[in-house]
C-alpha cells in the first residue's frame, strides 16, 4: 500500500516537473534601453535575464513596433522608460502564456531593420537588439518629395499616341518600382529615399518603353503605395508579362563604392555582398508582418522548377542584354551581372530581372539619380536592351 503511494507521488511529481514550467527558464526584462545614431537609425536594447524566443513586427495607425517575449516577464516600471521625441510612448504588458509584449509607439513611419540576440559579455547579460530607420515626419516628406520627382524630361516627352486598345501580341513588360509606402527603401546620402528614385525611373522607363509602340507596359504600383514581393510577383504573372524588371538602388557602409549593377536569380548568391542586398531587399515582406507560409509549396514543386530553370535562360539573357547596352552609358560595378536569391524575382515562368541602379550611399552618384536626365540615359539603354531581346526571341519562335 505505501509502496503504491510512493509510486503514486513519485508519478505526480514527474508530472508536475514536466508539465509545469520552471521559474528558472523563464526570462525576465531588466531594461529597455534606445540609442539612436546619424538621427535617423534607432536601437532598442532589450536587457534580459534568459535567453529567450522573440517576434518583432510592425502595426500601422499609429505607427508601432511590437516585441512579443514567450515566457517573459517585466522587472521595469512604464514611467522608468526612456522618452524621446520621435516616441510617444512604451507600454508593457503580458498576452496569454506569460508572453511578455513591449509596445513602442511612434510618431511616424519607422522601418524594421534587423534584430539579433546578443549573448551575455562584458558585464551585460542577453540583449535583444533590434536596430530601426525613423522616417521623416510626414509633413517634412511633402516638402522635399518634389525634388526627387524631378521628371522633367519625361514630361516634355507625352507618348505621341494616345491607343484606347492594346492589341494582345505585344509583350508586356511589367516595371516594379521598389518599396513604397512605409518602406522607403534605401535612404541616400541627401536623405533621398529609394522608393522615391524607384518610382520616379520606372514612370520615365514606362513612357520611354510605350513610344516604341512595340510593348504593353504595366506597373507593380504607381504611387507611393505599399506591396509585398509576394504581390510584384504575382501580379506579373496574373497578368502573363513577358519580362519582370524590378528597379532598386543600394546603400553600404563603403561611400566610396558606386556603379550599378543587374541581378538575376539564384539559389546560391554570387558572392557575400550578393548575398547580404537580397537578405536585405527580402525582409521587406517580414517589416510589413506579411505571412508568405502559403508560398512554400507552390517554389518545391518540381515542375515549377523546370520551368524556372528555363526562365532563368531567358533572365540571365536579359540581362547580358542590358548590361551591355548601360555599360555604354554609365558607370557600372565590376562582374556588374550577379546572382542572388530575390524573392521578388522566383516566379518560375517570367523572365525577371532586378537592377540595382547605383549606391545612395555615394554623394555623387546619389546626386545623378536624382536627376531625371540621367535616369533618361539608364532608361534608353534599358529600352534599346529591350528592343533587342524581343526581336531575337521573335527570330527564335519563328526558326
Ligand atoms: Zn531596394
Amino acid at each position: 500500500m505505501t509502496v503504491f503511494r510512493h509510486i503514486f507521488c513519485f508519478l505526480i511529481f514527474i508530472a508536475a516537473t514536466v508539465l509545469c514550467p520552471r521559474q528558472s527558464d523563464a526570462a525576465i526584462v531588466q531594461n529597455i534601453r534606445l540609442g539612436d545614431q546619424s538621427g535617423s537609425s534607432v536601437r532598442i536594447v532589450v536587457d534580459l535575464s534568459e535567453k529567450t524566443d522573440f517576434k518583432i513586427f510592425p502595426l500601422s495607425n499609429p505607427d508601432r513596433v511590437v516585441i512579443d517575449l514567450p515566457k517573459t516577464s517585466f522587472d521595469i516600471k512604464e514611467s522608468a522608460l526612456p522618452k524621446k521625441d520621435y516616441l510617444n510612448k512604451i507600454r508593457l504588458g503580458t498576452k496569454e502564456a506569460q508572453t511578455g509584449r513591449i509596445v513602442l509607439e511612434f510618431n511616424r513611419g519607422v522601418v524594421i531593420k534587423k534584430s539579433f540576440l546578443l549573448t551575455p559579455q562584458s558585464g551585460f547579460q542577453w540583449r535583444l537588439v533590434v536596430d530601426l530607420e525613423l522616417m521623416a515626419k510626414t509633413d517634412e516628406l511633402k516638402q522635399v518629395t518634389p525634388e526627387w520627382y524631378d521628371n522633367s524630361v519625361t514630361e516634355e516627352k507625352k507618348p505621341v499616341r494616345q491607343t484606347t486598345e492594346t492589341p494582345k501580341n505585344k509583350p508586356l513588360i511589367v516595371l516594379d518600382p521598389g518599396h513604397g509606402g512605409k518602406d522607403p527603401g534605401a535612404i541616400g546620402v541627401s536623405g533621398v529615399y529609394e522608393k522615391h528614385l524607384t518610382l520616379a525611373m520606372a514612370k520615365q522607363l514606362k513612357t520611354l518603353l510605350e513610344k516604341t509602340e512595340r510593348y504593353r507596359v504595366k506597373l507593380t504600383r504607381e504611387s507611393d503605395e505599399f506591396i509585398s514581393l509576394y504581390a510584384r510577383r504575382r501580379f506579373a504573372r496574373s497578368v502573363n508579362a513577358d519580362l519582370f524588371v524590378s528597379l532598386h538602388a543600394d546603400s553600404i557602409r563603403k561611400p566610396g563604392t558606386r556603379g550599378l549593377s543587374v541581378y538575376t536569380l539564384s539559389e546560391k548568391a554570387s558572392d557575400k555582398e550578393a548575398e547580404k542586398l537580397a537578405e536585405s531587399e527580402n525582409k521587406v515582406d517580414l517589416i510589413a508582418g506579411i505571412d508568405l507560409s502559403g508560398e512554400t509549396q507552390e517554389v518545391t514543386d518540381i515542375l515549377i522548377d523546370l520551368a524556372r530553370r528555363e526562365t532563368n535562360n531567358h533572365s540571365s539573357y536579359f540581362a547580358e542584354k542590358l548590361m551591355t547596352e548601360i555599360r555604354k552609358e554609365i558607370m557600372v560595378l565590376p562582374n556588374s551581372h550577379r546572382f542572388a536569391g530575390f524573392a521578388v524575382l522566383k516566379s518560375p515562368d517570367v523572365p525577371s530581372v532586378l537592377i540595382e541602379m547605383g549606391y545612395l550611399s555615394n554623394k555623387e552618384e546619389e546626386k545623378l539619380l536624382r536627376q531625371a536626365s540621367y535616369r533618361e540615359k539608364l532608361a534608353k539603354a534599358t529600352v534599346r536592351a529591350i528592343n533587342s531581346y524581343f526581336a531575337e526571341k521573335h527570330k527564335a519562335n519563328f526558326n
